[in-house]
């Protein structure tokens, strides 16, 4: 019997311990310019991608704990590409789990363009700028238009000893991955980054038609996120 569809913050007690997904390979402290965390290596064990954790402070106490599930952007969270708001997103996650004193940042592969890789994000890229949204782009290649999986996500969190979050998203979907999966969320944290001109429209796209709780871009630069950064 499936029970991986089972609807939202669905936790029924007489189900099978879910089958193990990830395994974890390796930790170390991890002292950076947000603060010192620990980093915890994860494999999975489906498809071999490494996932990370970052944890700040005791997370497996009863209190819900601040988390931010982030799906990787290599463009955005490396290279501050400004076609997306990924990279602004992680620094105030981890920013605020720095000054929070306590938290969690996991960062998942094999994300890349909502999961379509990064060969057919930039093949999107340029769609868009022919004038497709992020959404037609992807169906104009044949992709799906978001095809992330939380599970693995959430058993990171799991077995970490997280079981109840304060989840800073915008996104319902990704919100709805992780209650699905045997996690409750007492909080959803909005996280409001300043948007780029560059971005507007993907922003728009995104809040328009995926149900992302983001500003629209007339508001944009009332972004209430740098009251927290130091
Ligand atoms: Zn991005």
């Amino acid at each position: 019997m499936n029970t991986r569809s089972d609807s939202l913050g669905s936790n029924g007690s007489d189900e099978h311990p879910p089958r193990e997904l990830v395994t974890q390979t390796a930790s170390a402290r991890l002292p950076t310019t947000w603060g010192e965390f620990m980093c915890h290596s994860y494999e999975s064990l489906d498809d071999g991608q490494m996932h990370l954790a970052f944890v700040m402070g005791e997370v497996d106490g009863a209190e819900p704990v601040l988390v931010r599930v982030h799906s990787e952007c290599v463009t955005g969270d490396v290279f501050n590409s400004v076609k997306c708001d990924c990279g602004l997103q992680l620094d105030e996650a981890m920013s605020r789990v720095a000054q929070a004193g306590q938290g969690v940042v996991i960062y998942l592969r094999g994300h890349e363009g909502r999961g379509i890789g990064i060969s057919q994000k930039l093949k999107a890229y340029e769609l868009q700028d022919q004038g497709f949204d992020t959404v037609d782009a992807n169906l104009e290649l044949g992709v799906a238009v978001d095809s992330r999986d939380y599970s693995v996500g959430a058993q990171i969190l799991t077995q970490l000893g997280v079981s109840q979050l304060r989840l800073m998203t915008n996104n319902p979907a990704k919100y709805q991955g992780l209650a699905s999966n045997g996690l409750t969320i007492t909080e959803l944290i909005p996280l409001h980054v300043p948007i780029h001109p560059e971005a507007e429209r993907y922003i728009e796209t995104k809040r328009g038609r995926l149900g992302h709780h983001t500003p629209s871009s007339a508001g944009s630069s009332a972004a209430p996120s740098d009251a927290v950064v130091s």
